[in-house]
């Protein structure tokens, strides 16, 4: 991947499957398929939420929070108010659940928010929370499945809540062989190439910070 590609200002390394619907880098796309047929063979559906996004529709997500009209959750998953925090206090609050524009791992194809869709044609509308993929919960299976056969197909969770500063996102998982290649090449110049040129609310105290930032919530993860 270049660097365009890397932060998601490109899509040139992108592949569109039509079934199930997602957007995958062009070399993730039979690894997919294939954990998809494991899966279908023990009755799961296994779809993704979301694959790839790019740079502007992070862009969106990210200014939406910073200005308060999307809601903006702490830790425990309760609602901020943006407007009695600061900028850094904003900053912190939204890297716990989304990522900086340019730094998300969405826009590298190789990570996918995995559900069973077979839940939603039950009328249920899944929010992707992890008391959904918890023991009793109504992706619990899901969660159980993918534990034990994720790994032989090349996938891993890199948001546990162990090294990484972002949440645990149990749904969250990632291609091993391309995203670690990816996570290495997106060094903070890259970052703040991709950052400097953006419209981003709050930019200036994110560039002031932002190999300290980079460090936390892009090279920390938790390894495959
Ligand atoms: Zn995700």
């Amino acid at each position: 991947m270049n660097d365009r590609e890397l932060t998601g200002q490109a899509r040139t390394h992108i592949a569109a499957v039509a079934d199930p619907p997602c957007l995958l880098h062009a070399h993730v796309v039979a690894p997919f398929l294939n954990l998809r047929r494991a899966a279908q063979a023990e009755g799961i559906d296994l779809q993704a939420m979301s694959s790839f996004r790019d740079f502007a529709r992070q862009l969106a997500i990210w200014n939406g929070k910073f200005s308060g009209e999307r809601p903006m959750l702490d830790a425990s998953g309760l609602k901020l108010d943006a407007a009695s925090l600061t900028p850094r206090e904003r900053i912190d609050a939204i890297l716990l659940w989304s990522a900086l524009p340019g730094a998300s791992r969405h826009h590298w194809g190789t990570d996918l928010d995995l559900v069973d869709r077979q839940l939603s044609e039950t009328g249920y509308q899944i929010k992707l929370t992890r008391e959904e993929f918890a023991t009793g919960g109504p992706l619990a299976h899901l969660d159980l499945w993918l534990d034990a056969n994720a790994p032989r197909f090349g996938f891993f969770r890199p948001f546990q809540g162990v090294r990484s500063g972002v949440q645990p996102e149990p749904w969250h998982f990632s291609f091993a062989p391309i995203a670690e290649k990816a996570r290495q090449r997106l060094s903070p110049r890259v970052l703040r190439t991709a950052i400097a040129g953006a419209p981003l609310l709050g930019k200036e105290v994110v560039l002031a910070h932002l190999d300290e930032l980079h460090a936390r919530y892009v090279a920390a993860i938790d390894l495959p």
